[in-house]
């Protein structure tokens, strides 16, 4: 695999950080230093390289992680933003989707939706 300055920058990025990002947020890690459709040609060809793995949710808006055989997230509605999250009930479904749908699990996802610490503290502030 080739690795261009910008794709080594925005392999740098996921080294730090564990959750899923969008081409703007990585636009903005990187100081705008490259532009957007730069970033956006890096992640498809990361994608089909299977280094990241893409996820669009209900806001549409498609973000890139790196995937370790499973991910869990909580996103705040807000901000837009994921978080990491380190808890995992594979265990518990494993066993009844394995055993009753005859259903073989390679990898899972999981994620909350809602509002994160800080945009609650704002929502606070307006009303206080
Ligand atoms: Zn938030
Ligand atoms: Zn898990």
């Amino acid at each position: 695999m080739k690795l261009t300055k910008t794709r080594r920058e925005i392999l740098k990025l996921y080294d730090k950080i564990d959750y899923p990002l969008n081409a703007e947020e990585i636009y903005n890690l990187l100081n705008g230093e490259y532009d957007l459709s730069t970033i956006y040609r890096n992640l498809n060809f990361f994608e089909k390289e299977h280094i990241l793995k893409s996820i669009v949710f209900s806001d549409k808006i498609t973000y890139y992680y790196k995937p370790k055989g499973h991910a869990h997230f909580i996103y705040c509605i807000k901000c837009k933003k994921f978080e990491s999250l380190n808890l995992c009930f594979e265990k518990q479904y494993k066993a009844y989707i394995e055993n009753n749908m005859n259903f073989k699990i390679t990898d899972h996802i999981l994620y909350f939706e809602g509002i994160c610490s800080d945009c609650q503290k704002k929502e606070g502030g307006k009303n206080a």
